[in-house]
């Protein structure tokens, strides 16, 4: 492509919105355009780092047996009121009707379709196995889009689904794309880990994503460096050496004002104590009713595993377990937020295992502005049970070896799940077995997030003046830089390099504009190609051209004939290494 020709409006401004580094470079370097909050245009630059991720991901697909399809991306409602999610999914789902009247979605996702279709032509275990995949775009209405493309309204996901005859064979099935997984994102360079992810409440079953490190990542995952367990702090076992409190003096309970200081850091402040000596007492609301959670006042509630503890192990029925609203809150403790304690309270209370050694800790005290010293567990209240309820964090014990966790944070690009019959059995996907029994699909769904990747990539490709493509998703390999588009000599050599390149398959742009040497060099680093070839008079008298690495810091100098091949090598052998 010759920039004189091209379409690259690259930009000195960053976006006002704009808070992380792959929002600015991206805009700036004039691969994407915002068009509303969340929904992007891709620039020609864009669309072919885009493209090359596709063909990366299809790859890898077919080549694990996935077949390409393509679903539509308007789908009816009928078949999600099957499934149940046109009223559980909420308002991330944008609906829409015809001119008719008939309900339709725009697909979020396409469990729904892929199973319909799946069970229309599917009837006995002799089809089975079989995975569908489609690369499309995808529409849910985020309460926050940001970030540019890594959390966007309108996106581009691959999709893929796999039905089998039973849990063994899902179970393999589910193996296959993890392993395609790991091939993908080694292959797009990425320093990622494979977390093990919570399986939300379809449950029980198997889940994994694809966490790319960085820290501008929405998720925080924690990893074992002694075993390699690895997961979602959402989900990370901890180990907890749950000793009770030692055979200390409890000391009588004290009633203290506490003016205005409803947070733990206000307290600790107030009564001149550390976090770890206050309790905190949250209140969630279950399908029913309300259960209160303590936590030592330096760790964090994780909901998730709260829901499944009162899951597994009580008759509570949890439903959507989430913060009580502040009107519960202060109906069940009597006081406003920020106040509550165990003490007195007529719901189940729950407590972390950081709980069991304390002895004479604060809580608040159910009463505006106040605070109870020296609470005890048995003395003061009764504990339902004591149960791991916390967040993970660096430092903890692994729950698998004991080893310490480090944390860091993650972009989810991509998540592998096995559903089970979730799908199979509402929507009665059935399928003739051996034995002529009707039975219902095992399902597995496999997401990656295409345009979350490009902004990923950058993320972890980047300096100061720009993003630094790896090879295999740069929208061209290399860039010859004229210095003196009006220097026929210089022209003729460029011309000459840019045939002979393309002919040997190298994607070239050629940056024949009439513009300043500085603005050129700057737009070259700002989209970030790989390899750059300068041509100038001089060097071109001298029998010169200039190589420079876009990730390294030096320049070359090569006599004019060794340049292309020079590019042919560097082209090949990064492409040969992914
Ligand atoms: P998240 O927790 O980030 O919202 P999710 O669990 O909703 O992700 P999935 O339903 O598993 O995501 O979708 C598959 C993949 O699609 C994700 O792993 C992610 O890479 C991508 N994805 C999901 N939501 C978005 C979004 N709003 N913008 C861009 N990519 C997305
Ligand atoms: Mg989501």
């Amino acid at each position: 492509m010759r920039l004189s020709q091209a379409f690259l409006p690259t930009r000195k401004e960053d976006p006002a919105d704009a808070e992380v580094v792959s929002h600015r470079l991206l805009v700036r370097a004039g691969y994407i355009r915002m068009i509303a909050r969340g929904i992007y245009t891709f620039l020609p630059l864009g669309w072919r780092s885009v493209r090359k991720i596709e063909a990366v991901v299809r790859e890898e697909m077919d080549r694990a047996g996935a077949l390409e399809i393509m679903m539509p991306a308007v789908q009816p409602a009928e078949l999600w009121e099957e499934s149940g999610r046109w009223d559980e999914y909420g308002p991330e789902l944008l609906r829409l009707t015809d001119r008719k009247g008939a309900d339709f979605c725009v697909g979020p996702t396409h469990e729904e379709v892929v199973t319909d279709l799946v069970r229309g032509d599917i009837k006995s275990y002799k089809q089975l196995p079989i995975n569908l995949y489609q690369i499309q775009t995808k529409f849910r209405d985020e309460v926050r889009p940001r970030f540019g493309l890594m959390r966007g309204r309108e996106f581009v996901m691959k999709d893929a689904y796999s039905f089998d005859v039973d849990i063994e064979s899902a179970e393999t099935s589910y193996q296959a794309m993890f392993d395609a997984y790991h091939r993908i994102f080694q292959r797009l360079g990425f320093e990622y880990r494979a977390v093990e992810a919570d399986t939300g409440n379809i449950g029980g079953s198997t889940s994994h994503e694809f966490q790319v490190l960085a820290d501008t990542g929405e998720d925080e995952i924690v990893s074992c460096s002694q075993c390699g367990y690895a997961a979602n702090v959402e989900k990370a076992e901890i180990r907890v050496d749950a000793t009770d409190r030692e055979d200390v003096e409890l000391h009588p309970t004290e009633k203290v004002p506490t003016p205005n200081a409803s947070s733990i850091s206000d307290v600790a402040a107030f009564l001149d104590k550390a976090p770890q000596e206050i309790v905190k007492t949250l209140i969630f609301q279950a399908e029913e009713t309300l259960v209160a959670v303590l936590l030592r006042g330096d760790h964090d509630a994780n909901p998730i595993k709260i829901a499944t503890y009162l899951r597994d192990h009580t008759d509570i029925e949890v439903g959507d377990l989430h913060l009580a609203t502040d009107a519960a809150i202060t109906k069940a403790t009597n006081a406003p937020v920020g106040f509550a304690g165990p003490v007195g309270l007529s719901i189940p209370v729950f407590a972390d295992l950081a709980i069991r050694p304390l002895a004479n800790f604060t809580v608040g005290a159910n009463e505006a502005d106040t605070h109870l010293l020296n609470v005890n567990y048995d003395r003061d209240f009764q504990v339902t049970a004591f149960a791991d309820l916390r967040l993970a964090r660096e430092g903890d014990a692994c729950g698998r070896c004991g080893g310490a966790l480090t944390s860091h944070r993650g972009i989810e690009v991509g998540h592998v799940f096995l559903l089970g019959d979730k799908y199979s059995r509402s929507m009665e996907a059935h399928f003739l077995d051996q034995n002529g029994r009707h039975q219902p699909m095992q399902m597995g769904c496999y997401g990656i997030g295409v345009t979350r990747i490009l902004a990923a990539v950058v993320e972890q490709n980047h300096d100061d003046d720009g993003i630094i493509w790896p090879m295999a998703i740069a929208p061209y390999h290399a860039i010859l830089t004229v210095l003196h588009p009006d220097n026929e000599d210089v022209m003729a050599i460029a011309n000459d390099y840019y045939q002979q390149l393309q002919d040997a398959g190298v994607e070239v742009l050629l940056d024949d504009r009439n513009a300043g040497i500085g603005a050129k060099f700057k737009d070259a680093d700002l989209i970030g190609i790989p390899l750059r070839v300068t041509l100038g008079a001089r060097g071109v008298k001298e029998g010169q051209a200039e190589l420079k690495l876009r990730h390294a810091p030096d320049k070359e100098f090569l006599s004019i004939d060794d340049v292309v091949p020079r590019v042919i090598d560097e082209v090949h052998s990064a492409l040969h290494k992914s």
